[in-house]
């Protein structure tokens, strides 16, 4: 494989893949520094916002921007706070996701009518936000539900059929290593067929970064975190899931392909209060197209990240995408080689041939090896068979490293901007 196998999809004229956000939860965790707001599930706030956002994303596929869409994300927040109203949602989004669409949902609000609602819409995959099956450790996290109700949603959600993933947080308050393993081993007994675990990060902003402001808390220490990690991928592998990025696990055949978009330089469209999205530049004119207050890209821009910046009740009113505020970077071909080999950094297999040879190409072969040649002398890296770079053990637990070698690659800096939209 060459360059040009790389280059292909550089140029999609449109988006890939799909993200939806509802930033909206029934309360706020204590570690949770996401675009969410605690509110009532009743809120007519929230019926408006997902009114809103159905009517964007049929607006971006009459713009051509969805043509090539294969997966589709509905995250949060919580999606599943709006009871079964969630799959007239889903089902706006799924004629553009035939590979698959993921709804992030919540144990306390995964009821029966509301997995129904999700499992007829044309979804196929749910992914259950369960961080322990402790209830000591809940509680001490701000969560609402209890263990029993987590592995009681994971099993019916298995059940009725959908593709069940579930988020599994590490190095938290009250944890130790027995019940990190009763965790792991009761999404399994669920039968969970992809697991994501993370180690808790203490941000200002939340009530854990005020709790925890004089210093860093013994459970959260980076020994600690990477005991957990280890234990994770013992357990996990040897139940028969594959690691296949840094924080993921799936049995074969059933790893994220929406989230492998992310990692592996596909152009995603992102909507919805402090949603994210990436796009080639000739996805970009499309998107202007349908919203006129985007700024032309600069010269020589491939590539440009979105953020919308329009709070809730903003995108609840928005007649359309023309409406909406986004943050903007530009980044040239080189500066896009860098964030690919970074991003490409997460997943199990690493960087493929064709993407090293499109990043020599534009960054220079001198810089792009001797990056992997420092990386291979720390024991970061390693040269995979195929002709490609995979990290190592090491690369991943030393991950600021490993992934500022690769960004740091990027030459010049990002051009930034920002857009206000007509409703402004
Ligand atoms: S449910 Fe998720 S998004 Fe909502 S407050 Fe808790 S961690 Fe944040």
């Amino acid at each position: 494989m060459g360059a040009s196998d790389w280059e292909g999809h550089l140029h999609a004229a449109g988006a890939l893949a799909l993200y939806a956000h509802v930033p909206f939860c029934r309360s706020k965790c204590a570690y949770c520094d996401f675009s969410s707001l605690s509110t009532r599930a009743d809120d007519p706030l929230v019926t408006a916002y997902a009114a809103s956002l159905a009517r964007m994303i049929g607006q971006a596929a009459d713009a051509g921007l969805l043509e090539g869409c294969r997966t589709g994300y509905l995250g949060g927040g919580t999606p599943t706070l709006m009871g079964p109203a969630v799959g007239a949602l889903l089902s706006r989004m799924a004629p553009h996701c035939p590979r698959e669409l993921s709804c992030e949902a919540n144990p306390d609000s995964l009821d029966a009518p509301t997995l129904a609602a999700i499992a007829s819409s044309g979804a196929t995959r749910v992914s259950v936000g369960v961080q322990s099956t402790s209830d000591e450790e809940l509680a001490a996290l701000g969560r609402i539900h209890t263990s029993a109700q987590a592995t009681d949603a994971l099993a019916r959600a298995v059940a009725a059929g959908l593709d069940v993933s579930c988020d599994l947080m590490c190095a938290i308050p009250r944890q130790g290593e027995g019940s990190w393993r009763r965790s792991l081993d009761d999404v399994l007994s669920a039968g969970v067929c992809h697991v994501s675990v993370y180690p808790l990060q203490i941000e200002e902003g939340t009530a854990f970064g005020r709790r925890y402001a004089d210093g860093d808390p013994a459970f959260n220490s980076e020994d600690v975190q990477a005991a957990r990690m280890r234990e994770a991928e013992r357990a996990l592998t040897e139940a028969g899931l594959l690691r296949y990025e840094v924080a993921s696990y799936a049995r074969p055949g059933r790893s994220c392909a929406h989230n492998r978009a992310y990692w592996t330089g596909l152009p995603y469209l992102g909507l919805g209060t402090g949603a994210a999205g990436m796009l080639t530049a000739e996805g970009y004119a499309r998107l202007r197209a349908v919203a006129p207050q985007l700024p032309p890209a600069p010269e020589g821009a491939a590539r440009a990240r979105l953020t919308v910046t329009s709070g809730r009740r903003e995108v609840a009113a928005a007649a359309g995408l023309c409406d909406l505020d986004f943050d903007l970077e530009f980044l040239t071909a080189p500066q896009a080689a860098a964030e690919d080999l970074m991003l490409g950094m997460r997943l199990t297999e690493g960087v493929g041939e064709a993407l090293l040879a499109h990043a020599r190409s534009v960054l220079g072969e001198g810089a792009v090896d001797d990056a992997l040649e420092e990386a291979a002398a720390e024991s970061l890296v390693r040269a995979t068979p195929a002709g490609g770079a995979a990290p190592t053990e090491r690369g991943w637990l030393l991950g600021n490293e490993l992934f500022g070698l690769m960004w740091g690659l990027a030459p010049g800096t990002v051009a930034s901007a920002s857009a206000r939209g007509r409703g402004a």
